[in-house]
């Protein structure tokens, strides 16, 4: 979501005279687009803030065009918890909420900020939207109203992106969560969950589908709880099958699923509709019941077990990825020996295996990080070798079928792409093969990928 963002961002930077710059001693504006979601990706943020200090210090060439004497501005936007918006607004000229992006070309426009114009300046609906009040409502009470707090994503998410890629496109088609899962900072940095309107959405993607992109993506913090806000029974089985029908050449993926909304129809949609793709991402969190109880997350181990029984027995050749939290406060050796043993169950193909990081405002926060980093570490190098060993096991089993590879990029002399199912293949070739999707034999399985020999060009 926050690489969607970003397109949006560089849409709208561009379209009001920026250029981008891969040397950042160049920009005039630097804009970081930041995660909360784990600390790490926070601390990441800290670390380059030296950097810009630098640059503000000596830069002599920001704004050629204006007599080479500003300094650049910095601007941080994305998911910023409140905590850390107090610490940061020292470190940056701007602080904005992604949501108030349709109004950034007001006031950031290049002649703008050669004005030396200040934050205070800014148009007061600008600053009425500064982070997390919008979510907690207190300094403004205007964005209290959630009308105005769904037409801010409404707008947001109109902007047209300045895709990064040729091949692939990201489709928000929500923004927010309502799950509150007890550790995750996503409801109070991204808000209540909002469905974009089917039209926006299938109007996008036939767009897309005209310029010729390959493989379209959509997102949502839980993409399977969609309800077009404009017709409450266009549920997200529903608004697949609608992609689905949009004539063109190209592949449906989607991210993140929850496993509470993964129901039978979506089930046979997905085995039907030939555009949506074999891959699911179904983060299951923990293989413990009592672990689960405590994220709040409204599964039992069997239940999602049974989920994905069914799952495979229905859709043929499908490959599962989960996302998984080692090291959750009070987590037991033999807790985590449960999520071990149902890895080695499961058998997942991928896993995004993340140590537990406390953060602020959510309910786990009060519970007391009693698992010691070296454990978590620990905890987290035994699932990734249990993974290993799952993933290789399945990719065996796909040596000897021909497969179609979404060829994404050329490198020491091999072609290397994606399969349906979320393969990654490589594969050698006389021509250059990226945008096409080549029949390709699978010969050889590795741990986190596949070899293959190109059948047809
Ligand atoms: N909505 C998805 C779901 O239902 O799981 C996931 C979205 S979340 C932004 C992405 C992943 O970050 C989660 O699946 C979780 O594994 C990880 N995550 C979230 N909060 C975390 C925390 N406090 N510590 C470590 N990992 C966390
Ligand atoms: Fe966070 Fe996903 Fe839980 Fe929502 S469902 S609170 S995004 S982990």
């Amino acid at each position: 979501m926050n690489k969607s963002d970003s397109e949006r961002i560089a849409a709208v930077l561009e379209n009001i005279g920026y250029k981008k710059t891969s040397n950042i001693s160049e920009a005039n504006l630097i804009v970081v687009n930041m995660c909360s979601v784990r600390q790490s990706a926070i601390d990441r943020v800290y670390g380059l803030l030296p950097k810009f200090k630098k640059l503000k210090a000596q830069n002599p060439n920001a704004y050629p065009d204006f007599g080479g004497k500003e300094k650049p501005k910095s601007l941080l936007t994305g998911c910023v918890l409140r905590k850390d918006l107090r610490k940061f607004e020292k470190h940056f000229d701007y602080i904005l909420s992604i949501k108030t992006l349709p109004y950034w070309k007001d006031f950031l426009n290049p002649a703008e900020l050669a004005k030396k114009q200040k934050f205070f300046n800014f148009p007061n609906r600008v600053r009425k939207s500064r982070f997390l009040s919008e979510l907690k409502g207190s300094y403004y009470p205007d964005l209290r109203n959630p009308q105005i707090y769904k037409k801010l994503d409404k707008d947001y998410l109109k902007i047209k992106p300045k895709y990064f890629s040729d091949l692939s496109a990201l489709v928000p088609i929500s923004t927010g969560c309502n799950n509150f899962c007890t550790y995750c900072v996503v409801p109070y940095t991204r808000g209540l969950e909002s469905s974009r309107p089917a039209k926006d959405i299938l109007e996008q993607v036939e767009d897309l589908a005209n310029q010729g992109f390959k493989e379209i993506w959509l997102l949502g913090q839980n993409v399977n709880s969609y309800q077009s806000p404009t017709d409450h029974s266009l549920n997200f089985a529903k608004l697949l099958k609608l992609i689905n029908d949009i004539p063109g050449n190209f592949w449906i993926r989607f991210t993140s699923s929850h496993p509470k909304d993964f129901s039978d129809e979506l089930i046979n949609t997905i085995a039907e509709c030939e555009k949506v793709t074999e891959y699911i991402n179904l983060p299951v969190q923990s293989g413990d019941d009592k672990i689960l109880k405590k994220m709040q997350r409204p599964y039992a181990r069997e239940q999602y077990e049974n989920l994905v029984k069914k799952i495979k027995k229905n859709i043929s050749n499908v490959c599962l990825s989960t996302d998984v939290i080692v090291g959750f406060p009070g987590e037991t050796k033999k807790q985590f020996g449960n999520t071990v043993k149902f890895f080695k169950k499961i058998k997942f193909d991928m896993a995004y295996i993340a140590k537990y990081s406390p953060r602020p405002q959510t309910a786990a926060f009060k519970l007391k990080d009693n698992v010691s980093k070296q454990e978590k570490e620990k905890r987290r190098e035994f699932l990734t070798q249990v993974l290993r060993k799952t993933a290789l096991e399945n990719n065996k089993r796909q040596i000897g079928k021909t497969l179609e590879v979404l060829v994404e990029k050329e490198k020491n002399g091999f072609m290397i792409g994606k399969t349906r199912n979320y393969k990654t293949v490589k594969f050698k070739s006389n021509k250059n093969l990226i945008g096409q999707r080549p029949k390709v034999e699978i010969i050889e399985a590795l741990p986190w990928g596949l070899k293959g020999k190109l059948k047809t060009p």
